[in-house]
């Protein structure tokens, strides 16, 4: 597949993962870091975090200090 074709195809089928907002990305947070520090696969559990981590400054940051604070912990 070419890439004009895969643009297309994007634009077509939207994006390819679900996407949280910042409120269930926020009420979720907890559990998901919990996870990850854990070693087991946080994004199976809160699908569209990460898609959300990645494009929220904001979230990305408290998501960072939290596990920066749980793998201490650990
Ligand atoms: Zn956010």
């Amino acid at each position: 597949m070419n890439e004009e074709t895969r643009t297309r195809l994007g634009r077509v089928l939207g994006p390819a993962a679900p996407e949280v907002s910042c409120e269930v990305c926020f009420e979720e947070l907890d559990h998901f870091v919990e996870l990850e520090v854990a070693g087991r696969d946080a994004e199976a559990a809160v699908p569209g975090m990460t898609a959300h981590l990645e494009g929220c400054p904001a979230c990305a940051e408290d998501h960072a200090a939290l596990r920066a604070l749980l793998a201490a912990e650990a």
